[in-house]
């Protein structure tokens, strides 16, 4: 089969590799439909050491199962599955309190000899626990908010959680990228009453009016600080979503906060500290987030993208299919396109 090989920095190939094939009893085989490039695949793009044996790609895809393991029981042949950001037993004491990256028995796409989902076929490992069925045919219209809740759309709910989101609310979300901007759809669905969007690239901001921003601040560093300040009568904002994880970002998010607030941490930390420790300290702010659970959040999305009140599919600026995600890598990187779909 073919798929998605990360050689370096730059260097995206898709290439021949192992066909799937059953290794263990809760294993399925998925043939993949819809997969996508997400910001995080944008780091390593960026980074990554050179490889000799490179690194496969790839953790948000759709697909139809194409044949189980002896032991799972909850999907079948045939069924249109949506897979999370990662896979997992949903049955140990971490995945039971929701919080299903952190899985005993689970782990990452593309790492320790499991496919990735930016690839033609995907083992998925712990079958029961990770896929769940879509009430959906293969080509369904809904596909692209559908194969949000792979990730994204999780975990712009997620970060919206753990800045503690409700109602009556302000909610600053820094960045624009497709996780600030569902992570704007979040703050929305959980009834926050004023969402600010930290960010300046004109068809994001546009999007994000149409998603629920109420508010939006271009500016960077301390004038952002200062607008947000001024927008807040002067004490800052509830609830913060931190979508980016740059130090600047962190710094902005972190210092919009008002006394007693939350900041919600979804972009992937570039430093091992936490700036501000001392201001954030003495305004009591709480500071949480993570890898979102993915998985635990599919449920309770799903019937709001069946039903058409969250359209987080918007994020998706550009389709492409497999030959094109050297490409898709490319035009994420420039910011040309939000986020990429690949069909297949
Ligand atoms: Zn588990």
């Amino acid at each position: 089969m073919r798929a998605t090989v990360m050689y370096g920095a730059g260097d995206v190939r898709v290439e021949n590799v192992p066909d799937t094939r059953l290794v263990e009893p809760t294993d399925a085989l998925v043939r993949v439909t819809r997969a996508a490039i997400c910001g995080g695949d944008i780091w390593p793009y960026n980074q990554m050491q050179p490889s000799e044996t490179g690194q496969r790609m790839g953790h948000e895809f759709i697909g139809i199962v194409a044949a189980i393991g002896a032991d799972v029981r909850t999907v079948k042949a045939g069924d249109v599955v949506i897979a999370p950001d990662a896979w997992s037993d949903g049955t140990c004491v971490f995945c039971r309190e929701g919080l299903h990256t952190s899985c005993l028995h689970g782990g990452w796409w593309a790492s320790d000899g499991i496919d990735g989902g930016q690839g033609e076929g995907v083992r998925v490992p712990e079958a029961d626990g990770t896929l769940v069925i879509l009430p959906v045919g293969r080509d369904d219209a809904l596909m692209p908010s559908l194969l949000t809740l792979s990730d994204v759309m999780g975990t712009g709910h997620h970060a919206a959680l753990a800045a503690e989101v409700g109602p009556g609310k302000t909610v600053p979300v820094v960045g624009d990228g497709a996780v600030g901007l569902c992570g704007v759809i979040a703050a929305k669905r959980l009834r926050a009453e004023r969402i600010i969007l930290l960010g300046s690239h004109p068809a994001r901001i546009a999007l994000a009016k149409e998603f629920g921003a109420t508010d939006i601040v271009s500016e960077r560093g301390d004038e952002a600080v200062e607008r947000v300040r001024e927008l807040t009568s002067g004490f800052g904002a509830h609830s913060v979503l931190e979508c980016v994880g740059h130090e600047q970002s962190t710094v902005t998010a972190l210092s919009i906060a008002r006394p007693g607030g939350a900041v919600g941490r979804v972009g992937l930390p570039q430093r091992e500290s936490i700036p501000t420790a001392l201001a954030t300290f003495f305004k009591n702010v709480t500071v949480s987030g993570g890898p979102a659970p993915a998985r635990a959040y599919i449920e309770e999305l799903l019937p709001d993208v069946l039903e058409g009140r969250i359209q987080p599919g918007r994020v998706f600026d550009r389709v492409t299919n497999l030959d094109g995600v050297p490409d898709g890598y490319r035009a994420m990187n420039e910011r040309e396109a939000i986020k990429v779909l690949i069909e297949f």
